[in-house]
């Protein structure tokens, strides 16, 4: 079950997100668009040294507790994640999932989840523990273990 992966201590670290994964999120937005819903893409990418840092959020800094995963071991540290918010007309960046900006009687925030998951991502909030509402991400069948062991997904799938 946990196989042993080849260990390729010279593969680089990511800088952005992964080309698919970006175009993938350009596509929501333009596709949300359409619905008359403004998505914000509030991060994708992110360094191991910024994951760290968010790591230690209440625990050994003040706030709350935002992330389970320390460097390496978030997809946002290989560019394969991006989390999302809504903007309301009057500027406002909302979180809130019963938000109906569109006024077609849906949650805004659960019509973005369906597109996403039509383009392929997989949606934080169907996770059994430590539901990440805000997250999308596509793995393209590789677990945290292989990409922490310098395995990377090709450019282009
Ligand atoms: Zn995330």
């Amino acid at each position: 079950m946990n196989p042993v992966v080849p260990y390729d201590e010279n593969a680089p670290m990511p800088e952005g997100l992964h080309p698919e994964v970006e175009q993938k999120t350009e596509e929501l937005v333009n596709s949300a668009a359409e619905i008359g819903i403004e998505v914000v893409i509030t991060e994708g990418f992110r360094s191991i040294e910024r994951q760290n840092d968010l790591y230690e959020r209440g625990r050994s800094a003040p706030g709350s507790i935002v992330t389970n995963a320390r460097g390496g071991d978030s997809y946002h540290n290989y560019g394969l994640a991006v989390d999302f918010a809504l903007r309301t007309p009057d500027g406002d960046v909302t979180w809130d999932m019963e938000y109906d900006g569109n006024g077609n009687g849906q949650s805004d925030w659960m019509e973005v989840v369906e597109i996403a998951k039509n383009l392929g991502f997989e949606w934080g909030g169907d996770w059994q523990h430590f539901r990440d509402y805000p997250h999308l991400q596509m793995n393209f069948g590789y677990s945290i273990h292989q990409l922490k062991r310098g395995q990377r997904p090709p450019a282009s799938q």
